[in-house]
This record gives structure tokens, C-alpha cells and sequence, in this order.
């Protein structure tokens, strides 16, 4: 399911569409209300498989509910979310299994307090997957020294830095083996100094051909990383380009306005 190097460097990564992408997430018609307040107005999004995604917009236009409708954190009130073709079940075993299939990093590193870094990554695959422990423990390690924190496999969450913390919970969820990453301000919370090093683990994962859909606000990732700059305003979809074109010409009046308020 990986895409060739040569679709995921920076050849690859200049078209502003899924175009010539298998999907992989398709959203249509997607609503979502919070009692009166209409936070996703009929959302149309493809993304497709090896892509990576970034969202942008104001604090409170969505950005946050779309990335959980798409593992069911969140329900949705109309339209429908497919992963790889199947429908996102309402509930139940099916649904534990699709969102398997969903890695999700957040602002808060939601790491488990009193297991090891180790037992946190491995939680998951040998109890929703039934992975054997020996091999869990393998693949863990693995991940953390790609991540740079093997050293540190036997420490509690505690003991480390939070730039250190959240490339732990990308291991975790990578070690689930998602078919699509989501991030959600995954350096929001971090210390200024330790916002690069996720970030570079980010755009390592971008290079090797993940599926990813990163909220944020760092726009030197988006731009180095990203195949298409989504911007989210009100809940909606406002303009979708490559971010060469999103940045250097944007087309709508609301995403001018957001630019320009960065700067
Ligand atoms: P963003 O991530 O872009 O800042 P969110 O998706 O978090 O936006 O929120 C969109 C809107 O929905 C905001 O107005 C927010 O206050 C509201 N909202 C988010 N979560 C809830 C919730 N659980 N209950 C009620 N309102 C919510
Ligand atoms: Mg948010």
C-alpha cells in the first residue's frame, strides 16, 4: 500500500487534486450538528491513498470534528465516510475494527501514565490485533528508534519531554498499522524547541508514502510536506489547492484573510 518514492517526492506531491489516486477516505455530503450549532455543512472530501492532507482554518471552523467523524469519535447526523470502500458502521466489533485502521495523534498526548513507553505502544496490537507479545515488543522497538525514542522504551510517560511524548503516541498508533494517520495540532501543546523534531517524524512519514490528514498550524510543514492545503471555514470546505498555489495565491477572500493574520 505503499506509494513508489518516486509519487510520494516532490514530483508527486505538486498536483492540488486526488487525481490518479486510489481513494482511500471518502467524504460526501457529510453533516454534523452540535444541538443548534452547525459545525459540518455538507462535506465533500477524497483523500486518497498515500496522500497527505493538511487542514487549515480558524480556531472553531470544524477542523477537529471532521478528523473524528472519520474514526467515529464522532458521529455524524447525514452524508456518509468510507475507509477503503467500507462504510463506517454506527457501532460495535465492526467499528472497533475500522478505527484500527485509523491512527489518531492528538494535541494531548493521551498516553497511558502508568505503563512503560514500551507497554504503550504495545497495548494496542496485542489486544485489539492479538498480536504475540514477543513480536509486539519487536515491532514496538522498531518504531520507537524510527521515531528516535528507543533509548527510552522502559521509561513512564513522566519521565519524558512532550516532544518526546508525542512521537511515542505516533508509534503507538503507527503501531496498529493504520491505513491513514490523522493529526490533530499535534505540536499545539509542545514546547517551541521540540516542535521540529515531531515535525520531522511527520514528514518522514509523509515521504514514506502514509496516508495522512494533519491539522495544523505550522505552515512550513504544509508546505514541505502537504499534497493539498484544505482550508476550513464555518464548517465548510472553502478552497482546496496545492499549497504552492494556496500560499502564493489564494483564491477565496476568507482564506486571503486567514493568511495574512499568520504573518
Ligand atoms: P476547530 O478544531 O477548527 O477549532 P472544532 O471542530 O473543535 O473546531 O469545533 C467546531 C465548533 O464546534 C466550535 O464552535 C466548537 O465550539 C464546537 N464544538 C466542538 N466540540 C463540541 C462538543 N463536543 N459539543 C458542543 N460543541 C462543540
Ligand atoms: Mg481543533
Amino acid at each position: 500500500r505503499r506509494v513508489s518514492s518516486d509519487e510520494g517526492g516532490a514530483a508527486g506531491r505538486q498536483h492540488g487534486t486526488d487525481a490518479g489516486r486510489e481513494p482511500l477516505v471518502v467524504m460526501s455530503g457529510v453533516d454534523k450538528h452540535y444541538g443548534a450549532l452547525h459545525v459540518l455543512k455538507g462535506i465533500e472530501l477524497t483523500v486518497g491513498r498515500g496522500e497527505v492532507l493538511v487542514v487549515i482554518g480558524p480556531s472553531g471552523s470544524g477542523k477537529s470534528t471532521l478528523c473524528r467523524t472519520i474514526n467515529r469519535l464522532e458521529g455524524v447526523d447525514g452524508g456518509r465516510i468510507t475507509i477503503d470502500g467500507k462504510e463506517l458502521p454506527a457501532e460495535g466489533k465492526a467499528l472497533a475494527g475500522l478505527r484500527a485502521d485509523v491512527g489518531m495523534v492528538f494535541q494531548s498526548f493521551n498516553l497511558f501514565a502508568h505503563k512503560t513507553v514500551l507497554e504503550n505502544v504495545t497495548l494496542g496490537p496485542t489486544q485489539v490485533r492479538k498480536v504475540k507479545k514477543a513480536d509486539a515488543d519487536r515491532r514496538a522497538m522498531e518504531l520507537l528508534e524510527r521515531v528516535g525514542v528507543g533509548h527510552q522504551a522502559q521509561k513512564y510517560p513522566a519521565q519524558l519531554s512532550g516532544g518526546q511524548q508525542q512521537r511515542v503516541a505516533i508509534a503507538r498508533a503507527l503501531a496498529m498499522d493504520p491505513k491513514i494517520m490523522l493529526f490533530d495540532e499535534p505540536t499545539s501543546a509542545l514546547d517551541p524547541e521540540m516542535i521540529n523534531e515531531v515535525l520531522d517524524v511527520m514528514t518522514d512519514l509523509a515521504r514514506s508514502g502514509m496516508t495522512m490528514v494533519v491539522v495544523t498550524h505550522e505552515m512550513g510543514f504544509a508546505r514541505r510536506a502537504a499534497d493539498r492545503v484544505v482550508f476550513m471555514a464555518d464548517g465548510e470546505i472553502v478552497e482546496q489547492a496545492d499549497p504552492e498555489t494556496f500560499f502564493t495565491k489564494p483564491s477565496s477572500a476568507r482564506a486571503q484573510d486567514f493568511l495574512s493574520k499568520l504573518l
